[in-house]
């Protein structure tokens, strides 16, 4: 069998083309959906995320509000800024770009988002509400997994998923997520980690595999089951002398033999990357819907 690629893009154009309606709508009320980003310090990396977030904003008809802070800036300073974000009516949606320079603690600065503007999911109040299945912004990357799996007609229902990674921002969220008695859920899901014994033969079982283990290679053909459905979370970065950055991106599923029998699968780069900035600006819209009283 060879997979049929599932195309993130594709998938996150088309939930994009749903958001611009309904912002279109929104805006006819008077209501402008409005995100912050807020970044601290030179980090290439988080720089090139929060441009994109920006670029992706502007392209859908979202306000976006990006606060770039020098490195040195203090947490008081920091978390200040994120209770005038809080206040500003302009913003539904606060995201504060990890990770932060050493000096300033996580926690403090995520408490201080306003649960109702945390459009990133993180603060603790929306990851209580996501376990005991009540409304609240899902974090982004494992709710664009299941936008994923669901608009390629995979079967929830009783699956059996096995996750690789129990990271706060990916393996604990997405297992929590699968297991909701909810049409997004219904699965029987096991989450592995370094811990685990026999990783392979807890794989080998799994109609669907979601792996977050950021290590190449760490999912091969003879750990899939024939007919899986496999989504790759990973991004690595390999040496390659062949491009002109010196290197490229893989995920922790080794593709090539892999997606030669999955039924589906995810490559990396363009599966599940074009999904996580989509799901900020999903739970941003989701934001200003509620603030204007249009809950759906
Ligand atoms: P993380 O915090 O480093 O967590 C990795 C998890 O994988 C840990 O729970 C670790 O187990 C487990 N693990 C590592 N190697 C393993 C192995 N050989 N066998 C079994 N379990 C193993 O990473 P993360 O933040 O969840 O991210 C995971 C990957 O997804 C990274 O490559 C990251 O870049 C990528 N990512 C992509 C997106 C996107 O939008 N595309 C978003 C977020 C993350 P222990 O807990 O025992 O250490």
């Amino acid at each position: 069998m060879t997979a049929r690629i599932i195309d993130g893009k594709v998938v996150a154009e088309q939930m994009r083309a749903e958001l611009k309606n309904r912002i279109t709508d929104l805006k006819s009320k008077g209501v402008v959906p409005g995100l912050a980003v807020v970044l601290v310090g030179d980090d290439p990396a988080s720089r090139s995320y929060v441009t994109a977030k920006g670029k992706a904003c502007e392209e859908i008809g979202l306000y976006s509000d990006n606060r770039c802070l020098p490195e040195k800036t203090s947490q008081k300073d920091l978390i200040d800024l994120v209770e005038e974000l809080n206040r500003d009516p302009r913003i539904h949606g606060i995201l504060v770009q990890l990770p932060l320079p050493r000096h300033i603690e996580e926690a403090p600065v995520v408490l201080a988002i306003d649960p109702d503007k945390d459009v990133d999911g993180f603060h603790p109040v929306n990851v209580g509400k996501m376990v005991i299945g009540q409304k609240c912004f899902l974090p982004c990357t494992p709710h664009g997994i299941v936008q994923l799996l669901l608009r390629s007609g995979v079967n929830l229902e009783g699956a059996e998923v096995v996750v690789v990674g129990r990271s706060t921002i990916v393996g604990k969220p997405i297992a929590n997520m699968l297991i909701q008695k909810s049409p997004m859920g219904n699965a029987t899901v096991t989450v592995c980690h370094t811990r685990t014994r026999h990783l392979a033969d807890h794989v080998r079982r799994a109609d669907i595999v979601i792996a977050a283990a950021g290590r190449p290679n760490t999912i091969t053909a003879d750990m899939v089951k024939e007919g899986a459905v496999v989504i790759d979370v990973g991004v690595n970065r390999v040496e390659d002398a062949t491009r002109t950055r010196g290197y490229r991106l893989v995920g922790d599923v080794d593709f090539e033999t892999v997606k030669e029998k999955a039924s589906l699968i995810t490559p990396v780069p363009g599966g599940v990357g074009p999904m996580t900035i989509t799901m900020l600006m999903y739970n941003t819209v989701q934001s200003a819907m509620r603030a204007a009283g249009m809950e759906t």
